[in-house]
């Protein structure tokens, strides 16, 4: 670090431009305070992006090919029905990008900066900005909030990030239907993917460690669920961990206490390296083990202490609940 380098001080300092944190920057810049958002990529984070709204996009137009699918069922007939992948991609890229226009407007107008750069700290409240061209920023603030939100995590089974598995960020990105998806883990994201993809003709089958899908919900609730999407043709198998890949897709599965299903399963699949199949893997991990928080003497804390000048926000705060709690500076 460059001790000469005085940092540009703010009121209030944000890493990340995720959903707490934009609405931070809006509220207290147009109170008149001086506010700085560090975003290294997504305008507005993952939700406008990446996650939340650009898959409810996809998801509404597989609800369209759902109901052209069964439009005899109603009486209309249409021939020569197909799902034209570009076309449901560019219609939400579009929509993304109205999304990052209008988030960055309110930066406009509000009179928050938003500096795209990568972040990290680098000492007790002064953050190194990396901006795309190299140069750096040393910024500090008065008041620091972390929102630097969750990456995708691709877990540490054999083989399986060389046979290159989707993300929803790729997912999200697809222009043709899989012929078949595998999706790995059955919780809200991997199942309104599986039920997207296979409205739109991917045969999917979703696999889940647990023996249910959504399992920290009520039982009447995940069964219901389960049926559902057994109704439109989605395959489950539950109660099974992979245990390694091989080739593009090649899975061996080992299940707690039905090994009979196992064995069964492992027959089905060992054709999967002849087919177009690829895999999503849904599971999230949070940034700020790299982010340099420790280097900024801040420490996980379980509930919001008194006195607290540096907050961590959002996904990335640990835990599968939306809310928002701090973490202390030491
Ligand atoms: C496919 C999908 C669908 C979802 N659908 C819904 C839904 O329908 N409803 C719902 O409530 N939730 C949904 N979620 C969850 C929701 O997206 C997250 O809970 C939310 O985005 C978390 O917000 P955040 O601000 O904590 O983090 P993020 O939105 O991830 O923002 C963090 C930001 O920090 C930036 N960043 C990280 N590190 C640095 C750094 N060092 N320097 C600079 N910038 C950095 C990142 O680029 C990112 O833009 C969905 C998630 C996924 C994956």
């Amino acid at each position: 670090m460059d001790f000469q380098r005085q940092p540009e001080v703010y009121d209030l300092l944000i890493l990340g431009s995720g959903a707490g944190s934009k609405l931070l920057a809006w509220t207290f810049a147009g109170q008149g305070q001086k506010v700085a958002v560090v975003e290294r990529r997504y305008v507005g984070g993952a939700c406008p992006n990446i996650a939340c709204l650009p898959s409810k996009n996809v998801i509404h137009t597989a609800q369209i090919a759902d109901y052209v699918r069964r439009s005899e069922t109603f009486g209309i007939s249409i021939d020569n029905f197909r799902v034209n992948m570009p076309v449901v991609r560019d219609r939400k890229r579009k929509m993304v990008q109205e999304l990052v226009d209008t988030h960055l407007a309110l930066y406009r107008q509000s009179g928050a900066e938003l500096i795209m750069a990568s972040g990290q700290f680098v000492g007790a409240k002064i953050l190194e900005a990396t901006l795309p061209d190299g140069t750096k920023r040393l910024l500090s603030g008065k008041n620091i909030v972390i929102g630097t939100g969750t990456h995708a995590l691709i877990e540490n089974i054999p083989g399986l990030a060389a046979a290159q598995p989707m993300t929803h960020v790729e997912a999200l990105e697809l222009d043709v239907v899989p012929e078949h998806l595998i999706i790995l883990g059955a919780g809200y994201v991997g199942l309104e993917l599986a039920q997207a993809m296979r409205r739109f003709g991917s045969k999917v089958t979703v696999i889940d460690r647990n023996h249910r899908v959504i399992h920290h919900e009520d039982d009447d609730v995940t069964e219901g669920l389960q049926q559902l999407f057994q109704d439109e043709g989605i395959e489950f198998v539950l109660n099974a961990s992979v245990k390694s890949v091989s080739g593009v897709i090649r899975w061996v599965c080992s299940c707690r206490d039905r090994a009979e299903r196992c064995g069964e399963f492992v027959r089905r699949y060992s054709s999967f390296s002849r087919e177009r199949a690829r895999t999503e893997y849904k599971g999230h991990r949070t940034r700020t083990h790299w982010s340099g928080t420790d280097r900024a003497g801040i420490y996980q804390s379980k509930r919001p202490p008194g006195n607290d000048r540096a907050w961590h926000m959002g996904g990335g705060r640990g835990g599968g609940k939306p809310a928002i709690y701090a973490h202390q500076r030491g």
